[in-house]
């Protein structure tokens, strides 16, 4: 996934928790990471200390990057920043072909061409010398 490094990052700091941050981290270095549990197969994001569906501890595997949009909103006001300066913006709930569903922005110039069922494809941007955010972007713009 590309790493985007040339917007400042003004989200304010991110203190994530030690599972959070490998997840970032691989974000960082262009990698979309998910847990799978080696004992029954169960994908899960966001990561968590133990499978949510068996209770072993999950390894990472690396995502392809590529998903599809399974359901979205438009968040048009939100009283906390650095939401508020962000709205109107994307929250979309992305099946990936791994397994897993995340919950995440598609970030584009106008909310209004989201739709169900659009391809959608992850990237990173930039938070520190170590940690990147993963985001997701239409796989039609640029
Ligand atoms: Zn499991």
């Amino acid at each position: 996934m590309e790493v985007i490094d040339n917007q400042p990052w003004n989200r304010g700091p991110l203190d994530p928790s030690p599972i959070d941050r490998e997840y970032f981290e691989a974000a960082a270095q262009g990698r979309l990471i998910i847990q799978k549990c080696a004992d029954c197969g169960n994908t899960q994001f966001p990561p968590k200390a133990l499978c949510v569906s068996c209770g072993q501890v999950p390894d990472w595997i690396e995502a392809s990057g590529k998903g599809k949009i399974y359901t979205f909103t438009v968040v048009r006001r939100h009283g906390v920043e650095p939401f508020s300066s962000l709205a109107p913006f994307v929250l979309a709930m992305i099946d990936i072909p791994e397994g897993a569903r995340f919950m995440g922005n598609i970030t584009c110039r106008d909310p209004e061409t989201t739709q169900v069922g659009q391809n959608v494809e992850a990237y990173a941007l930039r938070i520190d010398e170590t940690m990147a955010l993963p985001l997701w972007r239409s796989t039609q713009s640029t």
